[in-house]
């Protein structure tokens, strides 16, 4: 039997890892600035991750979410100190667009209303409804929900406040960073108004973190920069380090109905303790401080770069454009220079490492593009 193809593939199999780093069968080191989707954030391999799965499936992987699971609460918990939400409650799922989905469900429910509105560029995922607020075509079957939505350019408050004010909208679904779109970055007071818009219409706001979330941004969620409280914020990627799992924070204000939400693997013994370990690294090697730092650092070095335009990010969601083809230059980087990169879009390049990644590892990027002849 065949894959069905999906992606465009490098000839590359990285078959272990470690830390900012991958090898593939023959033992070539790969730098990894990419994760993998933004996925791997307390880096490859961490033995403190690894013995707490290991540990956890030899006594538990799972068991259905009909009975108690104390790990769930632990997680909720921790996830609540570190984040500074510990008033809001947890929904675990499986995935990003699975947690847009049930965010944008509680919405609906709540306000009794069905309109959303989006942003130009704006991706949330591949799911029904989560892909009926993605701005993209091209991935919108004509069966997905995009009938709903109203998408409006980001930082158009005119637009924003003129469909708000029609009543019909359950939610404003807008990401941290808008990451597949590009890096492009919300202005915090663009979020401080959606916020008062959003309270005034009653409407719910969905911060989605999917991406921008978890401490990449030097903040735990990116939002926190604009010092706004989201009504819904979805999370997931980093979540894991690479082990499935999402999350939706739903604020107080929601009533919570038995039945309304469910999950078959959502919150598993093993997701939970995945998830549970990523945050005792990020918390113990303060790598949210660090995300700041060697952020701030890779975007210093990235201004050395004659090739890099319209350099922009926030910590370690960084993006810059380049003249030619985005995806020639990133092909460029993994054969010749062993770097894994990100892209958006046609002239984009992204870089999502991990939290815990090293000045050297940025030295040794802008090396290696510099290696390139673009
Ligand atoms: N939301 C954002 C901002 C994303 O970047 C993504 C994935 O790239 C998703 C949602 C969907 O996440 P998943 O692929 O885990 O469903």
């Amino acid at each position: 039997m065949e894959l069905f193809p999906v992606y465009s593939l490098y000839p590359v199999e990285p078959v272990r890892g470690r830390g900012s780093y991958v090898y593939d069968s023959e033992g070539t080191e790969y730098l990894d600035l990419y994760g993998g989707h933004a996925v791997i954030s307390i880096g490859h391999a961490q033995p403190t991750y690894v013995q707490a799965i290991a540990d956890q499936v030899s006594r538990m992987g799972f068991y259905s979410n009909s009975v108690e699971n104390s790990l769930q609460q632990k997680l909720a918990n921790m996830l609540g100190r570190i984040s500074g939400y510990d008033d809001y409650s947890l929904f675990l799922i499986n995935s990003g667009a699975e947690a847009n989905e049930n965010a944008l469900k509680l919405a609906s429910f709540h306000t009794g209303r069905n309109r959303v509105l989006a942003f130009q560029k704006a991706f949330h995922g591949r799911t029904m409804g989560a892909v009926g607020v993605t701005d993209n075509p091209a991935i919108n079957a004509p069966l997905n929900a995009q009938s709903h939505t109203t998408f409006v350019p980001l930082g158009d408050l005119e637009q924003v406040e003129r469909e708000l004010a029609t009543g019909e909208y359950c939610a404003v679904i807008i990401e941290g960073i808008q990451g597949v779109g590009g890096i492009q970055i919300p202005d915090d007071n663009f979020l401080r108004e959606l916020r008062r818009l959003t309270t005034q219409y009653e409407t719910c706001l969905i911060l989605d973190e999917v991406q921008s979330g978890y401490g990449r941004t030097g903040r735990f969620f990116a939002h926190q920069w604009a010092g706004i409280r989201p009504d819904l914020i979805t999370m997931a990627k980093g979540m894991g380090n690479g082990f499935p799992i999402g999350g939706v924070l739903i604020s107080p204000m929601f009533q919570a109905r038995t039945g309304m939400l469910g999950t078959t693997f959502g919150g598993s013994h093993l997701a939970c303790a995945a998830a549970i370990a990523v945050l005792q690294v990020i918390e113990e090697g303060k790598l949210v401080d660090n995300a700041l730092e060697v952020g701030n650092y890779l975007m210093e070095r990235l201004h050395q770069l004659p090739q890099a335009k319209d350099i922009r990010g926030r910590g370690l969601m960084v993006g810059f454009d380049v003249e030619g083809s985005a995806s020639e230059v990133r092909r460029r980087l993994v054969l010749e220079q062993h770097v894994f990169t990100g892209g958006a879009g046609q002239h984009t390049v992204r870089i999502l490492p991990a939290l815990n990644v090293g000045k050297k590892e940025i030295d040794l990027f802008i090396e290696r593009f510099n290696n390139l002849t673009i």
